[in-house]
Order: C-alpha cells, then structure tokens, then sequence
C-alpha cells in the first residue's frame, strides 16, 4: 500500500525534479498557467502516446485529426458556447476577490477577506478566451481560443467522410490546448486557464449509443488501469440531468480521490446529435450518414470520452507516489508503470573515474537507446544516491557496469546487476538479454 502524499509533496516534487514548474515562474508566475520541465514532457508525451495507442491506433474504426486552435466563431455559437460556456461568479465589494458562486459555502461570508455581507449577487461569466483575428479590432474579427478540443472535430466530419467513406459506427479524436478562463484557478494543475485535452467523438447510428457508451467506458478504465492510477481512487458518478451540461444526455464522471476531496478526472459523455444538427442548421452544410445498404440518412448521434492530459498527470503522480526506507534512510519513490515513465532505465558505472567501467557503460547505454528503449546515463554520486535519484522521477530499473562486467569473474564477463525499482532485488543478466527482461 502507497503512502497518500500532501499537495504541497507533490507540487514540491514536481518542480524539484523537473516535472512541472510555474508558469512564468521568474516574473512571479501568471494564475492558472503551468510549464512543464524536462521530466514533465517526457512523461505526458508517453501518456499522450499510451491513450492514441488505445483509443485510437490499435482499433480499425478511428481516425485522428489536429485541427485549428482558432476556429469561425460561428462555430462557437453554433455548439452553445458564446451563449452558455459561462460559470455564476461573485463579487467582494471589500477585498475586490472574484469568485466561483458555487463554490462560496456561505453567501454570507466572503472566503477570501473574511468579510460579513460583501459578495454582490451572482452573475454569469463567460470562460471563453476572446481575441482578434487579423488587424481590424472591430467585433467581427473576434474570435476565441477553444475552449475544448470538440469543436474542431465536428467541424472535420464531412471532410473525414469525403475523405475515407468510414462505415458507422466510427470516430475522430484529437489530442491539444484548450483554453478556459476559469474564475477561480486552483489545486495546482488540477483547474488551469490552458491545459490540454485527449477527447474522442463517436459517432454512432441513434438507435445503438448504449453499446458504444459502454464500450467507451470499458476503454476508459482500462486506460486508468495502464497508466497506473489505482482502482480503488477512481470512482464513477452518473451525472444528475440537471447538473448536466447543455448537450448531453447522459454523462458519467470519473473522479479521483484528490487530497483536496473526490472531483472530477474525466467524462464520457452522451451529446445525443447536437453538435451535428446545431453546425449543420448554422452552417448550412448537410452533416448527415448515408447508409448505403439501409437506403437511409441518419444524423449520428456521438459518444465523448474526453480526459484531460494534466489532470491525468497528477492523478498519476498522487497514485504512484509513496515513501519507503532504503539503507536506513527515508525516501520518496514513484512507482510509475514502465509504459509512462519519463525513463525506462538508468545506467550507471559502478565508478565515474574508471575509463574502461564508463566505455563499457556508455556501450551497454548506446545498444539500449538503439533498441528503442528510453534510458538515462548517470554517473554522478554514489549508487545509493543515484538508486535514490532514480527511484524519485519513477524510473523503474537501473542497471550498473562493475568489475565483473568487464570479467574480473570471468564466469561474470558482459553481465550487469539489473535492480527493480519495487522490489530493490538485483538479479545478474547478460548484457544480450537486458532488452527481453527490460521488455518482460
Ligand atoms: P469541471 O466541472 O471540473 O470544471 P468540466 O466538467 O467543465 O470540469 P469538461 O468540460 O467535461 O470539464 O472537460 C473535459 C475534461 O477536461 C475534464 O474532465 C478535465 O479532465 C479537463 N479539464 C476541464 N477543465 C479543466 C481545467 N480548468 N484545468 C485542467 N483540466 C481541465
């Protein structure tokens, strides 16, 4: 069992090992906006590849699509968003603090300054980025940062069937920014005013959604279970129809056990054919199925999985953080599935002043990065604080360059010690086999 970690050990890791620091950090950061470090990128590129691997690559029926992150704003008005993408927000007339109207327990009360009786009545406010396309600034060259990855894949639908002529069911999916300009930024990475999202659209005939929306949240657990986030910390909540959003008709959140409470992971959710029918009805363009064989037009109806990429991240990093003792001393270690992990492996020498240990270690290190795996040299401070190093950023094997190696035991030559990250056992392999046993 992993030790639960604090916010403040998880944001300090992040930005100590190079995961995730503060956007704008040495201008005193910009609220909501986050830079991911070397290790960061790594390890969300792997995520990112792990979900197009199974929600898209590995099934015959999707197709993945990059589209635009500026798009017509008749797009945005035709899905609801210039009307409707808004949160109720309040005012303190004291201390001036914006803030989430249902996050406010006590109207009363302003949470911010303390203040009885300040916060002004709740108005709506719209989360959508506007800016100008072009150098005209009047209101016809405005237009707005997505703020979900959606859009730009119903508005390819007839291109992918021009294009393909896929057979329904099928779907697009999309990996990249979206933009909301939230009232209240908060929880780290968590509720941020740029992040990045993963979404499917699957389009479906009318009559058989069911079967898709199960499908798709088999996929979702599935992915949940690949990329480590424990079983027992997710939770699936049937959204009440009031308390959904606009287009959907049933939705389904997957929540995390943060330490800040039990929220929102990802959705699925079922947009019925809206999205199609309100862009067909504004932009004139018939997005309608011909089902060649049932003689009929249908407008399909979609399934959305969607999964944000950063709060896929720190349910990742809280789930595969924990703390345990090694030669005494206390240490923290992710316990990252080998799949995400920004390294596969480490290498070291045994010692750094020794030309031949590091030839041979620079050797065994070149024939791992040409076999594709991701490996990180390292030949600085002693093993245990390399082994501690390692353990830290969740790199789940290290393999070390000795004497033997080099066949001071000639029954030993071109062997290494491999040790396992969880359970600290060291087994003696060839340097020929170190590719099945790191694949295995
Ligand atoms: P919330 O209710 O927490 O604001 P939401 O229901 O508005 O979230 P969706 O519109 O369903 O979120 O967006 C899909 C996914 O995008 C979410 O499940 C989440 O993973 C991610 N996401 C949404 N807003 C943010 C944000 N401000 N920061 C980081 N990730 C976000």
């Amino acid at each position: 069992m992993s030790k639960k970690p604090s916010m403040e050990e998880i944001v300090s890791l992040a930005k100590r090992r190079g995961f995730i620091y503060p956007g704008s950090d040495i201008y005193g950061g910009l609220s909501g906006t986050y830079d991911f470090g070397p290790l960061g990128v790594a390890l969300k590129q792997n995520v990112k590849n792990l979900w197009w691997r199974m929600f898209v690559s590995d099934r015959e029926d999707m197709y993945g699509i990059d589209a635009a992150i500026l798009m017509n704003p008749k797009a945005w008005e035709a899905s609801g968003h210039v009307a409707g993408f808004s949160d109720p927000m309040v005012e303190c007339t004291n201390c001036k603090a914006r803030l989430r109207a249902d996050h406010v327990e006590d109207k009363n009360v302003c949470p911010s300054c303390g203040k009885k009786g300040t916060l002004g009545e709740a108005r709506q406010f719209n989360m959508m980025f506007s800016t100008q396309v072009g150098a005209s600034e009047d209101a016809s060259a405005r237009t707005y940062l997505r703020p979900e990855t959606a859009g730009g894949m119903f508005v390819n639908f007839k291109n992918v069937i021009d294009s393909f002529h896929p057979k329904l069911p099928f779907g697009l999916a999309q990996v990249g920014k979206a933009f909301r300009n939230e009232i209240a930024p908060r929880d780290f990475v968590f509720r941020a005013r740029e992040f990045e999202q993963m979404e499917v659209e699957y389009f479906v005939h009318p009559e058989r959604w069911e079967a898709a929306f199960e499908e798709w949240h088999g996929i979702m657990h599935a992915f949940a279970k690949a990329v480590g986030i424990r079983k027992e910390e997710i939770h699936d909540l049937e959204v009440a129809p009031e308390d959904r959003a606009h287009y959907s008709k049933r939705t389904i959140d997957f929540e995390f056990d943060y330490p800040f409470g039990r929220k929102e992971l990802w959705g699925l959710a079922y947009r019925t054919d809206f999205d199609l029918s309100a862009h067909e009805a504004t932009s004139g363009v018939e997005l309608k199925y011909l089902d060649e064989e049932a003689k009929e037009k249908v407008t399909p109806h979609v399934i959305e999985p969607s999964l944000g990429v950063e709060r896929t991240i720190l349910a990742i990093l809280l789930s595969a953080y924990d703390e345990d003792e090694l030669g005494g001393e206390a240490r923290s270690v992710l316990r990252l599935p080998a799949v995400i992990a920004p390294y596969e492996v480490a290498v070291f020498p045994l010692l750094k002043n020794k030309p031949e240990l590091v030839a041979k270690a620079r050797e065994v290190f070149r024939t791992l990065k040409v076999a594709g795996i991701r490996a990180i040299f390292d030949d600085n401070g002693n093993i245990g604080k390399r082994y501690r190093r390692q353990d830290e950023i969740g790199t789940p094997a290290c393999v070390t360059i000795d004497f033997d190696t080099l066949g001071e035991k000639p029954e030993l030559l071109d062997t290494v010690t491999l040790r396992n990250r969880d359970t600290g056992d060291q087994q003696r392999v060839n340097i020929a086999d170190l590719v099945t046993a790191l694949r295995s």
